[in-house]
């Protein structure tokens, strides 16, 4: 699923209401697509804590227009199943980033150990 609209209408669908209600967590997911352009924006706020995160920014629940209160955690939780088909830890995207040395310049190495200045 690309857009946050579509998943902001499968929110509708799945949790009640219109879709509106629920387009502003779809936005603030994927809004780390004005951060880079393809899939990779994902990292950013697509896995667990990314769901924590929507909760604190949103609150626990949003009211639907049927007068419902959301969970906002299942929102995000669906957005990132229809993209990913899972929920992956922020751990699992930061194992797939390959480590270049400007990463530890702070002073550690790889490994995360002192690096030696001499
Ligand atoms: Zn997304």
């Amino acid at each position: 699923m690309a857009n946050a609209y579509h998943h902001a209408v499968s929110s509708a669908r799945r949790f009640g209401g219109t879709p509106e209600a629920y387009q502003p967590i779809h936005d603030w997911l994927d809004a780390s697509k004005m951060i880079i352009a393809d899939f990779r924006h994902r990292a950013l706020r697509h896995h667990a804590e990314g769901c924590f995160a929507a909760e604190a920014l949103f609150g626990t629940t949003i009211t639907n227009s049927d007068g419902r209160a959301i969970p906002v955690r299942l929102i995000a939780e669906q957005h990132i199943l229809e993209d990913l088909g899972r929920i992956p830890s922020f751990a699992d995207w930061v194992r797939c980033i390959r480590p270049v040395p400007w990463m530890a310049r702070a002073g550690t190495n790889l490994d995360g150990g002192e690096v030696d200045h001499g």
